[in-house]
């Protein structure tokens, strides 16, 4: 059955080892941040900083894993129909809007969504690691320099991914103007349980 994600809100839930996860960009153009917790420890999380080490490289797409902070696979990515996703960033929150946009009044943000929709699982903001962000668009220079592109994600796009371990995942429909081509749209997402 596949789940819809209302813009600028997000959703938390339960995947099995083996189970499948499709995340769907519906429309086009649409950051989905997504966080990864150990079910069984949660103390066990995505990491970032392993995932680049261990896949030695930036662009993480369909073959390479993602990793946890005690550098064991959570992931596999089995298909990528768009090919371009971020590991750099950290989820966009209240601060963010206030620190690189001025914006000093309230903004809905990935964070907020991630910390609210993982509390029913006994999780807190401070846990909220850097997400694995599908279909965002960070360009780099050589001197280092990053910018947000716009998605180069089509209505239809999808990341499947294959569970490693029991997992919590944190997922939202990215609330950030700049990531997001300046329009908010749904994220959609299936699970494809395990044949057992
Ligand atoms: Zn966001």
């Amino acid at each position: 059955m596949i789940e819809t994600i209302a813009k600028q809100t997000g959703a938390a839930f339960k995947l099995n080892k083996g189970d499948k996860l499709k995340v769907i960009d519906p429309q086009g153009e649409q950051v989905s941040d997504m966080v990864l917790f150990n079910a069984e420890d949660k103390r066990e999380k995505l990491s970032s900083g392993k995932t680049l080490d261990f896949e030695e490289t930036i662009l993480i797409t369909k073959g390479h894993h993602l990793w946890s902070n005690r550098s064991r696979k959570m992931m596999e990515i089995l298909e990528d129909t768009n090919g371009r996703n971020d590991f750099l960033l950290a989820p966009c929150s209240p601060e963010t809007f206030q620190i690189m946009y001025q914006n000093p009044e309230y903004h809905p943000s990935c964070f907020e969504n991630l910390y609210t929709n993982l509390a029913q699982f006994g999780l807190e903001p401070d846990d909220v690691p850097t997400a694995f962000n599908i279909f965002m668009n960070v360009q780099f220079a050589a001197d280092g320099k990053l910018t947000v592109a716009p998605p180069t994600s089509k209505a239809g796009d999808y990341v499947l991914l294959e569970a490693k371990m029991d997992l919590i995942v944190g997922l939202t429909a990215c609330s950030a103007e700049q990531s997001n081509n300046y329009s908010f749209k749904p994220i959609q997402y299936e699970i494809i349980k395990a044949q057992n």
